[in-house]
This record gives C-alpha cells, structure tokens and sequence, in this order.
C-alpha cells in the first residue's frame, strides 16, 4: 500500500496549495446567500402573500440549503477533514472542488445519492 500513500501525501500537498482560493470561494458564495436571504426576507416583510409564494419560498429553502452546505464545508476545512467524501472517506477531486467548493461527496457518491430514489413505496 506504499504507492497509496504516497499519492495521497501528494494530493494533500495539492489540497493545501488550493485551500485559501476555496476557502474565498465559500466565503463570497456564503456572503452571497445570506444576501439573498436577507433580500428575500426584505420582500416578505413588504409583501406578506409572498410568504406563500412558491417560487419564493423554493428560493429561500434553496438559499438555506446552500449556506448549510457552506457553512459544513467552512467547519471541516478547520477540521482538516476538507476534500475528503463524507460517504466513501476517498479524495474529492480537486478540479471537482474549484467547480463546487461546498461539495461533501465524490462524482461517483453524488450520482449515487441523487439517482438513489425508494423503488418500492
Ligand atoms: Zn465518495
């Protein structure tokens, strides 16, 4: 298992060089969301019915989710627990990471928890 070790001291290596550009990334993405929450706050206060509204109210769920993810990515980076996949344990590509900085899982683990859906129910 040398030849495993090895690679993964390198990819570590290479994790550590991009950490500080993710770590901008998550915080203008997190800076983002809680802009648009606030400004989606901002229009419900003005306008009431929009708290019924679906499309409003799909944004803001999808603005919640996306600062959870954000913010669970910001406390494994202080963990050193960052690029790793939280299903498999296996190194997170870099280049996946500089698309989707907030990602907790593999390519492979991704498509398995979204194209994992009950058969029978
Ligand atoms: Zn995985």
């Amino acid at each position: 298992m040398s030849e495993s070790v090895s690679t993964l001291s390198s990819a570590s290596v290479e994790l550590e060089g991009n950490m500080s550009a993710w770590r901008t990334r998550l915080n203008q993405e997190r800076q983002f969301r809680i802009e648009q929450l606030a400004g989606i706050h901002h229009d419900i206060t003005a306008n009431s019915r929009l708290a019924h509204d679906e499309l409003t109210m799909a944004l803001r769920s999808a603005a919640i989710s996306a600062l959870n993810h954000i913010d669970a990515a910001l406390m494994r980076m202080d963990a050193g627990e960052y690029g790793r996949c939280l299903r498999c344990a296996g190194p997170i590509p870099t280049a996946r990471l500089d698309v989707l900085p907030m990602t907790a899982l593999c390519m492979p683990c991704q498509h398995h928890q979204q194209t994992r859906r009950p058969v029978r129910s």
